[in-house]
C-alpha cells in the first residue's frame, strides 16, 4: 500500500472569544475541529464545503500559518505539528500554497524576477546563474515570457497575477501544494484557463495538489478524490467517481443535486438546504448537520457519528448510512 505524503490526525484549530472588560477567555469558535485525512503522492484532493465550514482554516493550519490547536500533520516523515519553527522554515520549501487573491500576496513593489528570485533564495537554492535560468523556464511554463519579469503585479491581469503566484510556488520544486479557492476571484472565462494549466502542470511536475474550493464543478474537473467538510469536520471522502455517483452523506447530496448534470437522465432529485451554516461558536450537538438534515432521528442529536468506511474507501459520517437505513444514491 502506498504511503501518504501528508497524513493528518485529529487536527483542531480553535480560536478564542474574548469577552468583558478583562479580556477573558469566554468560549472558542471551532473552525476546525478534529480532522483525519491522507493525501497520496501523486494525487489532488479536493476539499469542498460551503463558505465558512473551515476549508481555507485547514489548509492554512496544515501549513502552520495559523499554530494548529492540537493534532498531528505527518510529512515526509515528520509531525509539523511538532517541528520547532527553524526547522518548519525549512520544510516550506516542500509545502507551498496558492492564494486565492495572487495580487494580496505578490509584493507590489518587486519585480516578478525579485518575487519569484526571493523564493529560490530564501531556500538556498542553486547559483544566481542556475536561479535566473530555473525563473526563466518557470514563466515560461506558466504561460508568461521572459519580458514580463522585469514589469509589477499591478502590470498583470487576475488571471496572469494567478500564474505568477503558481510560477512563485512551483520555482522551489515544492512535494506539495495546497491551492487555496485558486480561481473563485477570477473572471468564469479565466477560471478554466488557470484550471487547466494546474491540470498541466500537475502531470507534468507530477505534483501533489491539495485544491480547496466552495465549488464543486471545480473539484470535479481537477481532482482525484474529494473530502467534504461540514463545520470543521470531514462527513465525506470518497474518490470523484463514487463521490459523484454515490454521493452518501446527506449533506454531499445536498451540495450534488445543486450542480447541474451534463445529461438528463442523470438527473437528481434536488434536496434543498434548510437554514444556515450554524456558528462554529455554538455547534449543534451529537451530527452537527441535525438541525439541517432531512433525515435525522434521534440518535443525530446526541451522538457524533464517526467517519467511517462503508466500502471501497468511501468514507461517512452518518448514522443512518452506516446503519444501512440511508442508502447512497
Ligand atoms: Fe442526517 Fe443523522 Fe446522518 Fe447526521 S447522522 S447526516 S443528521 S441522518
Amino acid at each position: 500500500m502506498t504511503t501518504p505524503l501528508l497524513e493528518v490526525k485529529g487536527l483542531q484549530q480553535h480560536f478564542p472569544i474574548k469577552g468583558g472588560f478583562l479580556k477573558k477567555t469566554t468560549g472558542y469558535v471551532k473552525a476546525v475541529d478534529g480532522i483525519d485525512l491522507q493525501v497520496f503522492p501523486g494525487e489532488t484532493l479536493g476539499i469542498v464545503g460551503e463558505s465558512g465550514c473551515g476549508k481555507s482554516t485547514t489548509g492554512r493550519t496544515i501549513l502552520r500559518l495559523l499554530e494548529p490547536t492540537s493534532g498531528e500533520v505527518w510529512f515526509d516523515g515528520k509531525d509539523l505539528a511538532k517541528l520547532p519553527k527553524e526547522d518548519m522554515r525549512r520544510m516550506r520549501k516542500d509545502l507551498q500554497m496558492i492564494f486565492q487573491d495572487p495580487y494580496a500576496s505578490l509584493n507590489p513593489r518587486m519585480t516578478i524576477k525579485q518575487i519569484l528570485m526571493e523564493s529560490l533564495m530564501v531556500h538556498n537554492i542553486g547559483t544566481p546563474a542556475e536561479r535566473l535560468k530555473t525563473i526563466e523556464e518557470i514563466i515560461e511554463i506558466v504561460g508568461l515570457r521572459k519580458e514580463h519579469l522585469n514589469r509589477h503585479p499591478h502590470d498583470f491581469s487576475g488571471g496572469q497575477r494567478q500564474r505568477i503566484g503558481i510560477a512563485r510556488a512551483l520555482v522551489v520544486k515544492p512535494k506539495l501544494i495546497i491551492a487555496d479557492e485558486p480561481v473563485s476571484a477570477l473572471d468564469v472565462s479565466i477560471q478554466s484557463q488557470v484550471l487547466n494549466l494546474l491540470k498541466d502542470l500537475r502531470k507534468e511536475f507530477n505534483l501533489t495538489l491539495m485544491f480547496i474550493s466552495h465549488d464543486l464543478s471545480v473539484v470535479k474537473h481537477l481532482c482525484d478524490r474529494i473530502a467534504v467538510m461540514y463545520l470543521g469536520r470531514i462527513v465525506e471522502i470518497a474518490d470523484k467517481r463514487t463521490l459523484f455517483e454515490n454521493p452518501s452523506h446527506p449533506y454531499t447530496r445536498a451540495l450534488l443535486s445543486a450542480v447541474p448534470v451534463a445529461k438528463p437522465r442523470q438527473k437528481r432529485e434536488r434536496i434543498l438546504l434548510t437554514g444556515d451554516l450554524p456558528s462554529p461558536a455554538n455547534p449543534p450537538s451529537g451530527c452537527t448537520f441535525h438541525p439541517r438534515c432531512p433525515y435525522a432521528t434521534d440518535i443525530c442529536k446526541s451522538k457524533v457519528p464517526s467517519l467511517s468506511d462503508i466500502g471501497a474507501g468511501q468514507l461517512v459520517s452518518c448514522h443512518l448510512v452506516q446503519s444501512g437505513e440511508l442508502l447512497s444514491k
